[in-house]
C-alpha cells in the first residue's frame, strides 16, 4: 500500500514529518479549527483520481469559518490545484482520504480571528472494517451537542469531544459503535457518520435540526436514493423506540461510506442481517463515487 510522503501546510508542499504548529496557538489551547475529511478514488477501469464533491466540501468549511469569525476566506480554485498538487506528490496507487484542517496561528488571546494556517493531509485508508459485516451500535448516555452551544454543522474540531466521549464509551460497553441522542431525546447521528433506518419499505434519517452535521454522503444517499426509485427519503424526527422497529439500518460519512448496522442496543435490526436496500445503496454509492455511472451531478473533480 502507498504511504503519506508528503504534506501541504500553508499553501507548500513538504515531508510529512516537517509540518509545524506551536502549541500555544489557539488552533491547540481553544480548538479553534474546522476540518473537511474528502476522499479521492481511483477510477478502476481508467486509473484516473477524483475527488468526491469537493465543491460541496469547501463551501462548508467556508461556512463553519463564517460562523467562527476567521479572517481567511478561502480560494476554492487555488485549494484544488493545491490539493490535486498534493495527490500527485504522494504517488498513491489506491484511493486516498484528505484531512484538510484550517486553524488559528495566533498565539495567546481566545478571541482573535487570525491569522488562518491549514494543512492537508493525503492518506491510504482501507475500507470501514464493518462495511462488510454490519455493526452492533448503542444508543449512547452522552447527548449530542446542541446548535446553541456548539453548533453541529459546523465541522469544528472542538465538537469532536462529544463525538470521542460517545465513540470511547460504546468501545468500553462492548459496541462496535454509537448512536447519540439529541437533548430531547431524538435520534441525532453517530460520531462520526449520519444514521439512515428503513421501516416499512421507507428509507427515513433524522431531520437537518436533529443536530448533526450537514453531511454530504447524507445529501449523497438522499439524491441518489431518488433517482434509484423515484421516492423520497423521509427526513424527520426519529424517537429512540423507534431504532427497535427498524428493518434495516446503515451510517453514511465519507470515511465510512456506507456501513449497515445490524444491531441497536443488543436487538436485532430487521432480521439482524445485513438489508437489501442498505446492500442496493452502497452498490449505487461506490459506483458513483469511483466514476463508474455517468456524473450527472458534476461530483467529480479531476486531481
Ligand atoms: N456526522 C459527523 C459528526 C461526522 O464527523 C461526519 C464525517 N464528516 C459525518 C456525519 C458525515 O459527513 P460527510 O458525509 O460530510 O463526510
Amino acid at each position: 500500500m502507498w504511504q503519506a510522503n508528503i504534506i501541504l501546510q500553508n499553501g507548500q508542499l513538504m515531508p510529512y514529518a516537517e509540518a509545524k504548529v506551536h502549541p500555544m496557538t489557539l488552533g491547540m489551547t481553544y480548538a479553534t479549527a474546522l476540518f473537511e475529511g474528502l476522499r479521492a478514488y481511483r477510477n478502476p477501469v481508467t486509473g484516473e483520481f477524483k475527488i468526491f464533491r469537493l465543491a460541496e466540501h469547501l463551501k462548508r468549511l467556508q461556512a463553519g469559518m463564517k460562523v467562527m469569525r476567521f479572517d481567511h476566506v478561502f480560494d476554492p480554485e487555488k485549494i484544488r490545484q493545491e490539493l490535486a498538487g498534493l495527490i500527485r506528490a504522494n504517488e498513491p496507487d489506491d484511493d486516498v482520504y484528505i484531512r484538510l484542517l484550517v486553524y488559528i496561528e495566533a498565539l495567546g488571546l481566545m478571541a482573535q480571528t487570525g491569522p488562518v494556517g491549514y494543512t492537508a493531509a493525503a492518506s491510504p485508508r482501507e475500507r470501514p472494517k464493518f462495511a462488510d459485516t454490519g455493526m452492533s451500535l448503542g444508543v449512547s448516555s452522552w447527548s449530542r451537542l446542541s446548535d446553541n452551544a456548539s453548533p453541529p454543522r459546523v465541522k469544528a474540531t472542538a465538537n469532536y469531544h462529544n463525538a470521542r466521549l460517545t465513540q470511547l464509551q460504546a468501545k468500553a460497553d462492548g459496541y462496535d459503535g454509537a448512536l447519540m441522542l439529541t437533548p430531547s431525546g431524538k435520534v441525532s447521528e453517530a460520531p462520526i457518520a449520519c444514521f439512515f433506518m428503513v421501516r416499512d419499505g421507507k428509507l427515513i434519517t433524522p431531520h437537518i435540526g436533529s443536530n448533526i452535521l450537514e453531511s454530504i454522503t447524507r445529501d449523497t444517499v438522499i439524491t441518489l436514493y431518488q433517482e434509484a426509485t423515484g421516492r423520497a427519503v423521509v427526513e424527520r424526527e426519529i424517537d429512540r423506540s423507534e431504532l427497535y422497529f427498524a428493518d434495516e439500518a446503515f451510517l453514511c460519512g465519507t470515511g465510512q461510506e456506507i456501513i449497515p448496522v445490524v444491531q441497536i442496543d443488543r436487538l436485532p435490526v430487521g432480521d439482524g442481517k445485513i438489508g437489501e436496500q442498505t446492500r442496493q445503496m452502497q452498490k449505487i454509492y461506490f459506483e458513483t463515487v469511483r466514476g463508474l455511472t455517468p456524473d450527472h451531478h458534476g461530483w467529480l473533480t479531476p486531481v
